[in-house]
């Protein structure tokens, strides 16, 4: 029994072959050394990753919610770092195509589309996570450019990539009102990157980025001055989605692996699975996988229908990242001491959960913003 459609049937074993034979056997080694084979992007490409929620219009493969859903879900199946790298790199031209003008569309996104070039997204900041519209980072009108000064912390592979969406306040007695977005390019604008290490999804970079006076000309405004807050929020609320649905395929990789395990390694001489309570912690990640599966799948329809999607990509965001930490915790449990070991895929699935519940909105934030949806009334502040 399936809930997709034939044609998304068909993809999702398209690009679940193709990372299965090209992806899967790299993930070990890059995990080890901290990198990412950039090589294999461009054949991501041809699935609709990074070009599928942009119009044919704009060059883009303008793929359904579910088509994207779908695909994160495999990315993560494969690789954390994949789906975290897949996920900044479809959000950004994303936006670039529903708020640029012709000339930036014209600028940027052939190069993004095509793989040519990389992009990052840079909202957060030492003094302002969770709580975005107290952001500092200041952008000044200077003849025809703006200048920007300040710092962004945590921004995925912003070492790897030279094109940006930074966003800055242009007026910091305006509050979230004076936000405005920017584009970047690298090759036009000084800034310096330096990298954070972290602990999970290690494929991936995790950078602070200083804007030291960096000139950005007037014209690469992305959106209205002073709407960078409503810019941001769009692509934010696809990156729920898509971070919802990659905690899905985490958790699907820790049913497979367990199901592996336990079906093979024998302890008091017989199959681990044929003892009851491994089969509870087995039937427990399948019904955390496939609840949040269509949690997920609820919030991509939901987006394809025409509706904002807010609230349910919120409540997907909130279950299946926490489902995926429950998920890769037991998954780890029926593996044992090996399951605590390097060489073993659920120890990177158990760290690579661990990011679920954090960027694009906490879980407690996803509670609180579903909170004042149904209860009229704010307890974030
Ligand atoms: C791997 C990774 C990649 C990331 N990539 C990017 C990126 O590319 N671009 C980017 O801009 N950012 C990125 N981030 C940053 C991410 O979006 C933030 O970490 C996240 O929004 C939380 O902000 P914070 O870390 O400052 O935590 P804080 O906001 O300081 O929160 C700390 C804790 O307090 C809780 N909390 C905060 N406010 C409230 C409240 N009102 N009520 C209850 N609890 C509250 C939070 O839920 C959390 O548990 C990334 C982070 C990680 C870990």
């Amino acid at each position: 029994m399936t809930m997709l459609t034939e044609e998304e049937l068909d993809l999702q074993r398209s690009v679940r072959s193709f990372l299965d034979a090209k992806v899967a056997p790299l993930v070990a080694e890059h995990e080890q050394a901290r990198t990412f084979p950039w090589e294999i992007l461009p054949s991501l490409h041809e699935f609709g990753y990074v070009g599928g929620l942009v119009s044919p219009d704009d060059g883009g493969d303008d793929l359904s919610y579910s088509m994207l859903a779908i695909l994160m879900e495999e990315a993560g199946r494969c690789w954390g770092s994949l789906r975290t790298t897949l996920n900044i790199l479809t959000i950004v031209p994303y936006l670039i195509s529903v708020v640029g003008t012709e000339e930036q569309k014209s600028r940027f996104l052939p190069d993004l589309l095509s793989g040519r070039r990389r992009a990052w997204f840079a909202m957060t900041e030492p003094d302002a996570g969770s709580d975005a519209g107290s952001l500092r980072t200041r952008a000044s009108k200077e003849g025809d450019s703006w200048v920007l000064q300040g710092r962004k912390i945590y921004i995925t592979n912003a070492l790897h990539a030279d094109v940006g969406i930074v966003l800055a306040t242009v007026d910091p007695e305006a509050g979230p009102k004076g936000i405005t977005a920017f584009l970047v390019d690298g090759t036009e604008s000084d800034y310096a990157v330096h990298d954070i290490p972290h602990m999970p999804v290690r494929g991936t970079s995790s950078c602070e980025l200083v804007f030291d006076g960096t000139r950005i000309p007037e014209h690469n405004v992305l959106g209205e001055v002073g709407r960078g807050l409503s810019t941001a929020m769009k692509a934010i609320n696809v990156g729920r989605l898509n971070m919802a649905m990659g905690a899905v395929g985490l958790s699907q990789a820790a049913l497979e692996e367990s199901i592996k395990f336990a079906t093979t390694r024998q302890q008091f001489g017989r199959p681990l699975g044929g003892f009851q309570l491994v089969q509870e912690m087995v039937v427990e990640i399948a019904t955390l996988t496939q609840t949040s599966r269509l949690l997920g799948m609820h919030a991509a329809r939901a987006l394809d229908a025409g509706d904002s999607g807010r609230q349910e990509c919120s409540m997907a965001k909130y279950y299946c990242g926490e489902s995926a930490n429950k998920a890769a915790s037991l998954a780890l449990q029926v593996h044992g001491g090996a399951g605590l070991m390097e060489e073993s895929p659920v120890e990177r699935i158990f760290r690579d959960a661990r990011e679920a519940t954090i960027p694009e909105g906490t879980s407690q934030i996803q509670i609180l913003q579903m909170g004042r949806a149904l209860l009229g009334q704010s307890a974030l502040r």
